[in-house]
C-alpha cells in the first residue's frame, strides 16, 4: 500500500466523504441558510445528458437542506467550486503541492491530472490562496529577518525580464516564517512590516545591513551577524546577560529551499505572482516535519484553508507562471 492507494484519491464519492469530514466536523451545514439541520443526502442524482455523458453524471455530495429546500453540496462556497475538475483530482493536486519540498510546476500537475494546463494553472493558483497564512500574530523569542533578491521575473505584461524583486522574510527560531514581496531593502519598505510582525521584547537578528541599524533599536535585543568579514555565526552575550548564538542561518535554509524551488521548478513565476509562491513556500515551512506535521497532516491543513476561500485575484490567464 502507498499513499496514493487512499480511496479519496481515485474515487470520487471517498472523496467528498473526506472533505466533508473535514469542512463540517459537526455535520452538512446548508450553503444558502446556514442551517445544521438534519439534511436529507440526495442520492443517485445525474446531472443533465450531454453528448460526451448520454446518462449525464453522477451528482455526489449532494444535499437538500431541510429548512429552506434548497440543494448544495460541500464545494459551494469554496475554492472548489470554480472548477469543474472532480474533487478526487483537486486532493491528489493539493497532495502534490504540500508534499513536495520545493513545490510542483503547472507542467508537472497537468502532466499528473491529465487535465489541460490551464486548469492546472489555475488549481496551483487557488491551492496557493488556500495555503495563505491568516495568522497575524506577533512573532517573539529569537527572530532572524533577511533579504534575498529573486531574478528575472517576468514583468507585469508576462512578458520579458523584469526587475530583481526583493523578498523579506521573518523566521521565529524553532517557529514559524513569514516572508513578504517587499519595494525595496531600504528601512521605508522593511520598517512597517518588521514592526508589525515582530514583538518589541523580541532578540532580532540580522546581517550587518544598513536598514538594520535602525530598525535593530526598536527591539529589546538586536544582534549582527557580520557576513562581509565571512563572519557566520558567533556566541555573545544578550541584553539579559545570557549567552545567545548569533547567526542567520535559520532563513538562509528557508532561502535555500525557497530559490531551488523558484530556480527549478517556477522558473517563470510572474511578479505579481510571487506573494502566491511566498505563501506556498511558508505554509509548507510552517508545517514541516520538523514540527511533528507529515505530508498528510499537511494535505488536511490545507484543505481546511479552503472554507471560505475565494480568489480574490480575477486576472487574465497567463503562460508565464
Ligand atoms: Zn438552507
Amino acid at each position: 500500500m502507498s499513499v496514493l492507494n487512499r480511496p479519496y484519491f481515485y474515487d470520487e464519492a471517498a472523496a467528498f466523504d473526506h472533505v466533508e469530514a473535514i469542512m463540517w466536523p459537526q455535520g452538512p451545514v446548508c450553503h444558502h441558510c446556514s442551517s445544521m439541520a438534519k439534511h436529507y443526502k440526495l442520492a443517485g442524482v445525474r446531472t443533465k445528458p450531454t453528448k460526451k455523458n448520454p446518462n449525464g453524471v453522477e451528482r455526489h455530495g449532494l444535499y437538500k437542506c431541510k429548512d429552506c429546500r434548497k440543494q448544495f453540496t460541500v464545494r459551494m462556497g469554496t475554492i472548489f467550486e470554480e472548477s469543474h475538475l472532480p474533487l478526487h483530482k483537486w486532493l491528489q493536486a493539493i497532495h502534490l503541492m504540500c508534499s513536495s519540498k520545493k513545490g510542483i510546476s503547472a507542467h508537472q500537475l497537468h502532466r499528473v491530472l491529465e487535465c489541460t494546463y490551464k486548469t492546472a494553472w489555475f488549481l496551483a493558483h487557488r491551492i496557493r490562496e488556500a495555503m495563505r497564512s491568516d495568522d497575524f500574530t506577533p512573532m517573539s523569542g529569537t527572530v532572524e529577518s533577511d533579504e534575498t533578491y529573486i531574478g528575472r521575473l517576468a514583468g507585469t505584461d508576462g512578458k520579458g525580464m523584469g526587475k530583481k524583486n526583493v523578498v523579506l522574510t521573518l523566521v521565529e527560531r524553532g517557529g514559524k516564517a513569514r516572508s513578504f514581496h517587499v519595494a525595496s531593502t531600504t528601512m521605508k519598505a522593511i520598517l512597517p512590516i518588521v514592526n508589525a510582525n515582530i514583538t518589541k521584547e523580541a532578540h532580532l537578528f540580522t546581517d550587518e545591513g544598513m536598514h538594520y541599524r535602525n530598525i535593530g533599536k526598536k527591539f529589546e535585543g538586536h544582534r549582527t551577524v557580520n557576513h562581509g568579514s565571512h563572519e557566520y555565526g558567533r556566541y555573545d552575550t544578550d541584553h539579559r546577560g545570557e549567552r545567545v548564538n548569533v547567526h542567520t542561518n535559520t532563513v538562509e535554509g528557508y532561502y535555500s529551499i525557497f530559490k531551488r524551488g523558484m530556480k527549478g521548478v517556477y522558473q517563470h513565476c510572474a511578479e505579481h505572482h510571487l506573494h502566491r509562491y511566498l505563501a506556498e513556500f511558508d505554509f509548507r515551512y510552517n508545517h514541516r516535519i520538523a514540527l511533528g506535521i507529515d505530508d498528510a497532516v499537511r494535505s488536511l491543513l490545507a484543505l481546511k484553508g479552503f472554507k471560505g476561500r475565494r480568489l480574490t485575484y480575477r486576472g487574465p490567464y497567463t503562460s508565464q507562471a
